[in-house]
């Protein structure tokens, strides 16, 4: 069982390592002034996306072993708890673009956030859509996925007004999707939004 990331250990807004407690990283230090009106990032991360966690979420998502999703849940959830986070009012994922959804036939960040949301008793609701026509993250640079223009891929389905969100992802490389869809969920009106990744690349 591979260790969970100590978020003593971790930048406060984007969980990269940062080396005094509880403090931000250089980037979020610097980026803090130019995001403006929109509430810090709150990102977290089970795992390191190498060796034991890295192969599980692999086979889970690339051979479709949807019967791994509780298991991979309940570890969400223990990272979930030593992070003292607010419990949400919601809980919702990182879509996949429509056309990979049907050529999958399934969301495996949909379904981990759903047996997240049974584990801890809160709804669970498909509240972002991906927009079509941009090339998937994994296939792009870590240059690429930095660019800002990358990162309006994602819209607000419904409005959450005044609700505190549990956002779900697989893994978070730079942190530039879970930035846009924490984004959109603030316009959906949203008053908190914490945003929790299997693994950390
Ligand atoms: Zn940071």
């Amino acid at each position: 069982m591979p260790q969970l990331l100590d978020p003593a250990t971790r930048c406060r807004i984007c969980f990269a390592e940062s080396e005094e407690e509880h403090r931000l990283c250089a980037e979020c230090w610097h980026q803090r002034e130019e995001r403006g009106h929109f509430p810090d990032l709150k990102l977290a991360s089970a795992f390191p996306y190498h060796g034991a966690a890295r192969s599980l979420l692999r086979f889970y998502k690339f051979s479709g072993r949807q019967h791994l999703a509780p298991a991979l849940s309940s570890l969400l959830l223990l990272q979930l708890l030593e992070l003292r986070w607010p419990w949400p009012d919601q809980i919702t994922w990182v879509p996949s673009p429509l056309l990979k959804r049907w050529s999958r036939g399934w969301e495996p960040t949909r379904l981990l956030a759903e047996e997240l949301a049974l584990l801890i008793n809160r709804p669970s609701r498909r509240l972002l859509s991906a927009q079509m026509g941009h090339p998937s993250q994994s296939r792009l640079g870590k240059q690429a996925r930095q660019d800002p223009s990358r990162q309006n891929r994602f819209s607000w389905l419904a409005s959450v007004a005044g609700e505190t969100i549990l956002l779900i992802d697989d893994v978070a490389t730079t942190g530039a999707t879970i930035q846009a869809c924490t984004e959109q969920l603030y316009l959906a009106g949203a008053f908190r939004v914490y945003a929790l990744t299997l693994c950390r690349d």
